[in-house]
Protein backbone atom coordinates (compact mmCIF):
# COMPACT_ATOMS: atom_id res chain seq x y z
CA UNK A 1 0.00 0.00 0.00
CA UNK A 2 0.98 3.75 -0.24
CA UNK A 3 2.93 5.22 2.43
CA UNK A 4 2.68 2.88 4.90
CA UNK A 5 3.62 -1.14 5.64
CA UNK A 6 1.62 -0.88 8.97
CA UNK A 7 -0.05 -4.37 9.89
CA UNK A 8 -2.18 -2.46 12.12
CA UNK A 9 -3.81 -0.92 9.36
CA UNK A 10 -7.80 -0.62 9.30
CA UNK A 11 -10.80 -0.03 6.76
CA UNK A 12 -13.11 2.76 7.73
CA UNK A 13 -15.32 2.92 5.46
CA UNK A 14 -14.24 3.75 1.92
CA UNK A 15 -10.60 4.83 3.72
CA UNK A 16 -7.57 3.12 5.60
CA UNK A 17 -5.93 4.44 8.22
CA UNK A 18 -2.65 3.60 9.57
CA UNK A 19 -3.08 3.94 13.62
CA UNK A 20 0.70 4.30 14.02
CA UNK A 21 1.07 7.11 11.62
CA UNK A 22 -2.62 8.49 11.43
CA UNK A 23 -1.89 8.14 7.74
CA UNK A 24 -4.99 7.84 5.42
CA UNK A 25 -5.53 6.73 2.45
CA UNK A 26 -8.44 5.47 -0.40
CA UNK A 27 -9.05 1.56 0.27
CA UNK A 28 -10.04 2.14 -3.96
CA UNK A 29 -6.96 0.63 -6.00
CA UNK A 30 -5.05 3.55 -7.56
CA UNK A 31 -4.97 2.85 -11.23
CA UNK A 32 -1.45 2.04 -12.21
CA UNK A 33 0.25 5.01 -14.53
CA UNK A 34 -0.08 3.71 -17.85
CA UNK A 35 2.78 2.93 -19.56
CA UNK A 36 4.11 5.95 -21.94
CA UNK A 37 3.08 4.70 -24.99
CA UNK A 38 6.30 4.95 -27.75
CA UNK A 39 5.92 8.12 -29.95
CA UNK A 40 6.76 7.70 -33.17
CA UNK A 41 7.52 10.85 -34.96
CA UNK A 42 8.29 11.83 -38.43
CA UNK A 43 11.69 13.22 -40.29
CA UNK A 44 10.42 17.02 -38.78
CA UNK A 45 9.46 15.31 -35.20
CA UNK A 46 5.75 15.67 -36.21
CA UNK A 47 3.90 12.66 -33.73
CA UNK A 48 2.50 9.69 -35.52
CA UNK A 49 -0.35 8.03 -35.19
CA UNK A 50 -2.36 5.01 -36.38
CA UNK A 51 -4.19 5.83 -39.14
CA UNK A 52 -2.06 9.07 -40.40
CA UNK A 53 -1.32 9.57 -44.17
CA UNK A 54 2.84 10.36 -44.47
CA UNK A 55 4.85 11.17 -47.39
CA UNK A 56 8.17 9.29 -48.46
CA UNK A 57 11.04 11.70 -48.32
CA UNK A 58 13.61 9.80 -49.90
CA UNK A 59 13.74 7.11 -52.28
CA UNK A 60 13.90 3.46 -50.70
CA UNK A 61 14.66 -0.07 -51.96
CA UNK A 62 12.59 -2.57 -51.27
CA UNK A 63 14.96 -5.54 -50.26
CA UNK A 64 15.06 -8.04 -52.59
CA UNK A 65 13.39 -6.64 -55.32
CA UNK A 66 14.23 -3.88 -57.86
CA UNK A 67 11.53 -1.80 -56.93
CA UNK A 68 11.61 1.56 -55.60
CA UNK A 69 9.51 3.62 -53.30
CA UNK A 70 9.70 6.59 -54.51
CA UNK A 71 9.98 10.12 -52.83
CA UNK A 72 6.75 11.81 -52.79
CA UNK A 73 4.66 8.60 -52.53
CA UNK A 74 2.24 9.02 -50.54
CA UNK A 75 1.07 6.13 -47.88
CA UNK A 76 -2.56 6.09 -46.40
CA UNK A 77 -3.69 4.36 -42.90
CA UNK A 78 -0.17 3.96 -41.83
CA UNK A 79 0.02 1.25 -38.74
CA UNK A 80 2.36 1.60 -36.23
CA UNK A 81 4.63 -1.19 -34.53
CA UNK A 82 7.58 -2.18 -32.47
CA UNK A 83 11.04 -2.26 -34.53
CA UNK A 84 13.79 -0.88 -37.16
CA UNK A 85 11.33 -0.42 -39.15
CA UNK A 86 8.07 1.55 -37.34
CA UNK A 87 5.51 2.29 -39.89
CA UNK A 88 3.26 -1.00 -40.94
CA UNK A 89 1.56 0.22 -44.79
CA UNK A 90 0.55 -0.87 -47.52
CA UNK A 91 1.39 0.89 -50.78
CA UNK A 92 -0.12 1.15 -53.73
CA UNK A 93 1.39 -0.39 -56.27
CA UNK A 94 3.66 -2.73 -54.31
CA UNK A 95 1.79 -4.01 -51.33
CA UNK A 96 2.67 -4.58 -47.82
CA UNK A 97 6.13 -3.11 -46.22
CA UNK A 98 7.36 -1.60 -43.20
CA UNK A 99 9.40 1.53 -43.28
CA UNK A 100 11.07 3.38 -41.42
CA UNK A 101 9.44 6.54 -39.51
CA UNK A 102 12.87 9.05 -40.21
CA UNK A 103 12.15 8.66 -44.16
CA UNK A 104 8.50 9.84 -43.60
CA UNK A 105 6.41 13.46 -42.85
CA UNK A 106 2.96 13.39 -42.03
CA UNK A 107 0.91 14.36 -44.75
ZN1 LIG B 1 1.56 4.25 9.09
Amino acid sequence: MPQCQSEFVYADGALLICPECAHEWSAEAVPEASEPETVVKDAVGNVLQNGDAVTVIKDLKIKGSSQVVKVGTKVRNIKLIDGDHDIDCRIDGIGNMQLKSAYVKKA
